[in-house]
């Protein structure tokens, strides 16, 4: 089904579609973001570089997990942001294995998909072997407060 009429509008349209989606979901994460950040200073301004950790309290816990969520969440930000740029540059929403337009519905579910259905399905299962690799290498450095 390579039936891509290039017309103007569409594309246009296309692109209009996936920049508000984009831009939606960056204005709900930064707010998510920023939320939780004023919510875990709220809660103990503590330092958070303490070293001997004999005992780990259930606030301690929680702050991890606020921070861990934090961390994932600015990432997706980052993951949008760069989204916005190639969206910018014509290269977002194509696939990135056959060059096919990835359905908007998608993007939609999956804005960072950069395979159509078709290659994804033949990609996931060495993708799956590469998250299960990199989850034993362990998790990337602390989120880092720029907001600031
Ligand atoms: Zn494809």
């Amino acid at each position: 089904m390579a039936t891509t009429t290039k017309t103007k509008g569409t594309a246009k349209s296309r692109y209009n579609e996936l920049r508000k989606m984009l831009e939606d979901r960056r204005r709900e994460l930064v707010n998510d973001v920023q939320g939780r950040m004023r919510d875990v200073r709220a809660d103990g301004s503590k330092d958070r570089e303490v070293f001997d950790q004999g005992e780990s309290s259930e606030v301690d816990i929680q702050e991890d997990i606020e921070f861990a969520l934090i961390q994932m969440k600015s990432e997706t930000l980052t993951k949008i942001n760069e989204a916005l740029r190639r969206l910018d540059d014509g290269t977002y929403g194509n696939c990135f294995e056959c060059g096919e337009e990835i359905a908007e519905a998608r993007l939609r579910a999956l804005p960072f998909a950069v395979r159509c259905k078709d290659c994804e399905e033949a990609r996931e299962t060495a993708e799956q072997r590469e998250r299960t690799l990199a989850q034993k290498r362990g998790s990337t450095p602390l989120f880092f407060d720029v907001s600031s």
